[in-house]
C-alpha cells in the first residue's frame, strides 16, 4: 500500500465535517471483487481497519487483533481520514467496504470518509461482527451494514459476541444485511433463533473456510437446507478464485 498520494482538497464534501481523526488501518486494497454477501461480484475497494474486540476461532484476518502471533505495531498504520480517501479514490471502484477486525470502534473517525465516498458517487458498506452500537451519523453515511453476527461456532461466549443493544440499533437502521459464518447445517437452527429473536432480514449464510475445496463443500452441503429456510447463500468468492491470498 505504498506510494499514496499527499492529501489534497477535500472538496465540497467536506463542508459536511472536518477530517480530525487518524485511523488505524491494516491494509487497502482494490480493485478486486466484493467476495461475500449482497454485494458479492461487485468492483470493490477494500479499507481493512486494525483491531477487533472479538477472537474469533476461526478468524481470517488475525493480524489485525491477535498480540499472541503477530505484532500489531507491524501489521497497522495511522492514516489520516484525506490519506484513506486518496487511497480509496486511486483505486476506482464504485463500491466501498470498510472492514476489519471491527471497523464500528473506530466508527467517529469513518463518517467523513463515507460522506467524501457518497459525494463522489460512491457506495459504502462497513462489515462488522453487530457487536457494537452504530452511531446516528454513521448509520446515516453509509449504504449498508452487512453484519455478521457470531454463533457458537466462533468460540466465543454469547454475552460477547451478542449485544442486544448494538444488534437492535443496527436492525432499526433500515440498512443491515445479517450474515453468518456456518461451519455445518447443525449451526442453522441457531440462526433460526436469533432471526425469530431479533427479527432479522434478509439473512445471508456463508460456508466458513479459508480453501477452495472447503468452501465448495460446505456450499454444497449447506444449499439445501437453506433454500428450505428461504434465505440467502453466499460463497467467498476471492476464496474460490484466490484461496487465502492476502489483499484479494
Ligand atoms: S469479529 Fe471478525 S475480525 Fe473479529 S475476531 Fe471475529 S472474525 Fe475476526
Amino acid at each position: 500500500m505504498g506510494g499514496l498520494l499527499h492529501p489534497g482538497s477535500p472538496g465540497r464534501a467536506a463542508s459536511r465535517g472536518r477530517p480530525d481523526g487518524r485511523l488505524l488501518v491494516a491494509e487497502i486494497f482494490g480493485p478486486t471483487f466484493q467476495g461475500e454477501g449482497p454485494s458479492a461480484g461487485r468492483l470493490a475497494a477494500f479499507v481493512r481497519l486494525s483491531r477487533c474486540q472479538l477472537a474469533c476461532g476461526w478468524c481470517d484476518t488475525p493480524y489485525t487483533w491477535d498480540r499472541t502471533r503477530y505484532d500489531l505495531q507491524a501489521e497497522s498504520r495511522r492514516m489520516s481520514e484525506a490519506e484513506v480517501w486518496h487511497a480509496v479514490k486511486a483505486i476506482g471502484a464504485g463500491l466501498v467496504v470498510i472492514t476489519g477486525g471491527e471497523p464500528l470502534l473506530q466508527q467517529d473517525r469513518l463518517v467523513w470518509l463515507a460522506d467524501m465516498c457518497r459525494a463522489a458517487g460512491r457506495r459504502t458498506e462497513i462489515e462488522t461482527n453487530g457487536a457494537v452500537v452504530p452511531s446516528r451519523a454513521i448509520a446515516g453515511a453509509i449504504r449498508r451494514f452487512n453484519v455478521s453476527l457470531k454463533l457458537a461456532n466462533s468460540g466465543m461466549p454469547a454475552p460477547r459476541r451478542l449485544r442486544p443493544e448494538a444488534i437492535r440499533a443496527l436492525a432499526s437502521t433500515g440498512k443491515a444485511a445479517w450474515k453468518f459464518v456456518v461451519t455445518s447445517p447443525a449451526d442453522l437452527d441457531e440462526i433460526t433463533e436469533l432471526q425469530q429473536r431479533y427479527g432479522l432480514d434478509p439473512v445471508w449464510v456463508m460456508p466458513e473456510g479459508t480453501t477452495s475445496d472447503q468452501i465448495l463443500r460446505r456450499m454444497h452441503e449447506l444449499a439445501d437446507p437453506v433454500l428450505a429456510r428461504g434465505w440467502n447463500l453466499t460463497p467467498r468468492l476471492h476464496t474460490l478464485l484466490w484461496e487465502d491470498a492476502r489483499g484479494r
